[in-house]
């Protein structure tokens, strides 16, 4: 590989092209990955670029951020609601940062809460029609604090939304059985709790299984499967054994909104030498 990609950046050269060597390796390189000018489809790049909310706190808002009374939609997961104007910051953000989908790829933005579980997916196109239309209850440029952005909302039926699926391809990225690595594109969206038994269509009900996992929980007896508000899925199995698997990114719960040290006691009641 590096033989053929040396020989395209020196043909490169030896045509007048005068940049660093390393220049045109790497183009010869991403030319022959991405395949441009070749038959066949071209290749391109879905990127998904993720921001916890933490990090799109504008100047001033922190105050209203728990300000939930005032007739919005309810928060989720009880975090901090993603407001308009954490919006407007992504927003400013990714144009500072000239982010762009790649072409013929695509781009999505995905926010998390400070232990990495994924509060909301978005596109930069919805992104920027909710940062322009602010909060549907106060106004366009109401510093409310109302969530203007959250996970796909509950639908009634069995068939899961397009907005579900990308929000749990992102969450979950492979089928979540443990151990299995089949990329979350070639999945199903699983009922957890089954819907026959009342098992919502819900993001907080769904997961991506492979098709050979997908069988096996639905037609094999005995196993067990419970999905956590932060997408955390424990399987046991028939003979007891239980494992977790977490979604990408998502802390370990010991890890997780480390609290602060306790404060040492005003009075010392250790005995001397201290
Ligand atoms: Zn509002
Ligand atoms: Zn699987």
């Amino acid at each position: 590989m590096w033989s053929v990609i040396d020989q395209a950046a020196q043909l490169a050269r030896t045509a007048g092209d005068d940049r660093p060597i390393g220049v045109l390796r790497a183009e010869a390189h991403a030319a022959l990955v991405l395949r441009t000018g070749a038959d066949g489809p071209a290749v391109t790049g879905h990127l998904t670029l993720t921001a916890p909310l933490s990090a799109l706190r504008p100047p001033g808002t922190a105050a209203s951020a728990e300000r939930t009374d005032l007739g919005g939609p309810v928060p989720q997961l009880g975090s901090t609601p993603i407001t308009t104007a954490h919006l407007r910051e992504l927003l400013a953000q990714l144009g500072a940062l000239g982010v762009q989908a790649p072409p013929g790829g695509s781009l999505a933005l995905a926010l998390t809460d400070d232990d990495g579980a994924l509060l909301a997916t978005t596109t930069p196109a919805e992104l920027a029609r909710l940062a322009a239309r602010g909060c549907p209850a106060h106004g366009k440029n109401a510093d409310c604090g109302c969530p203007a952005l959250g996970p796909p909302p509950a639908v009634p039926g069995y068939t899961h939304t397009a907005a579900q699926e990308r929000f749990l391809r992102l969450r979950d990225r492979t089928c979540r059985h443990p151990g299995c690595g089949q990329p979350a594109g070639r999945t199903d969206a699983d009922h957890v709790l089954p819907y026959d038994c009342g098992g919502r269509t819900t993001c907080h009900n769904l997961c991506c299984l492979c098709r050979t996992h997908h069988r096996l929980k639905t037609f094999a007896r005995g196993w067990r499967y419970r999905l956590h508000p932060d997408g955390t899925l424990t399987v046991t199995t028939p003979s007891g054994v239980t494992r977790t698997t977490r979604p990408p990114g998502l802390r370990h719960p010991q890890t997780q909104r480390a609290l602060p040290p306790p404060r040492p006691s005003p009075v010392d009641e250790d005995t001397p030498p201290f």
